[in-house]
């Protein structure tokens, strides 16, 4: 039926526990064919699945629950390359996101409301991305790859745009790199050490790289890396070209700075002024302020540009609530009711999740 289909994506794995540790030393054998993953013995349709998320080579899978003792189930599995965790997962999008849409146009379909259909794919990873309900937008946001894109034949390509999403430390669109955090515990476990990863943005990460420092003088061993993150997360500023400031004005604003994060947004919208990311910060930074009505505002004028812009939307919706707006909160929703079995509920949680299973 596509061209998943034709050729099985076969590999070994791991299963791992809630500690993110192999359950055995015994590796299994998986298969990704067209509409259905196997791991070991467990077939998945990968329609059932709501979410996937990848941590180097650990991979998660979250899917509706075969039995009805519980919602959803959390399969928590390591691969032999970080590579390999990424192309499963973007082939498993590209596979799940297609099939939603088929489904949800057939749906519409046998209701009368074909017409109202309307699908998008994600220039990033080709995902389909359903859209029935949501104004046209200049920019398009993929919830399975995080990517925001201009798409509007009249704007100029943005390349710098491909870098940008949102921290998940301190919630600000930027741009988030890979830190290393490598700590050694030595009154807690001698000469063992603990290292995991964390996708942030370096101004979140500063913090973190000093308290890596201090932990580490204690232990010499640990010392080179901690500095090189804290070069790293102080180098200058990580986001360039037209998003220069971005950082700057995101620190800004988290101190409640917000005449000073404006002027940087300010700066950054005279080059890109579409922006729903940026436009979604400045939101930030007025929420920060506690001036919910006109933060609510910021987000919608941030839905201007991306309807389909899942941060700015979880901030509105849950602003209006706030602010007892039941009508345009009933006109929200059931404007993003079209995609409920695409939108992620929680991504939020099985990210915590990964974090803490390194
Ligand atoms: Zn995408
Ligand atoms: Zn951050």
């Amino acid at each position: 039926m596509n061209d998943h289909s034709q050729q099985p994506l076969q590999f070994k794995f791991h299963w791992l526990n809630d500690k993110g540790h192999p359950t055995s030393m015994m590796r299994k054998k998986g298969r990704f064919e067209g509409e259905t993953i196997t791991l070991e013995e467990a077939e998945i349709p990968v329609a059932a699945i709501v979410n996937s998320s990848v941590r180097e080579k650990k991979f998660a899978i979250v899917a509706i629950a075969a039995d009805e003792q519980e919602e959803y189930v959390t399969l928590l599995i390591q691969l032999p390359s970080k590579k390999l965790a990424e192309s499963l997962k973007k082939e498993m999008d590209l596979a799940r996101s297609a099939l939603w849409a088929k489904q949800h146009q057939k749906e519409l379909e046998e209701k009368g409301l074909g017409h109202t259909f309307r699908q998008e794919q994600c220039p990033r990873c080709t995902a389909t991305l359903i859209l029935s309900d949501m104004p046209q937008s200049p920019q398009l946001y993929c919830h399975f790859c995080d990517s925001l894109s201009t798409i509007d034949p009249n704007s100029d390509p943005i390349p710098q745009e491909r870098d940008l999403r949102v921290c998940e430390e301190c919630s600000m669109y930027t741009r988030p790199q890979k830190f290393t955090i490598f700590y050694f515990y030595f009154l807690l476990v001698i000469y063992g050490f603990s290292s995991s990863s964390t996708w942030r943005c370096p101004p979140c990460m500063r913090g973190e790289a000093w308290k890596m420092l201090f932990g580490n003088l204690l232990f010499v061993l640990g010392v080179p890396t901690a500095i090189w993150q804290l070069v790293r997360s102080y180098g200058g500023s990580s986001v360039g070209g037209p998003f220069k400031g971005l950082d700057t004005g995101n620190i800004k604003a988290r101190k409640g700075d917000l005449a000073g994060a404006l002027e940087s947004y300010r700066n950054i919208l005279e080059n890109v002024p579409i922006s729903a990311g940026v436009k979604y910060n400045l939101g930030m930074a007025v929420l920060a302020q506690g001036n919910l009505e006109k933060a609510a505002e910021t987000f919608e004028i941030a839905l201007q540009d991306c309807s389909n812009y899942v941060p700015a939307y979880s901030q509105l919706h849950h602003l209006l609530q706030q602010l007892g707006e039941t009508e345009k909160l009933t006109e929200l929703e059931q404007m993003w009711s079209s995609g409920t079995e695409q939108t992620e509920s929680e991504p939020e949680e099985i990210q915590t999740d990964l974090d803490e299973q390194q």
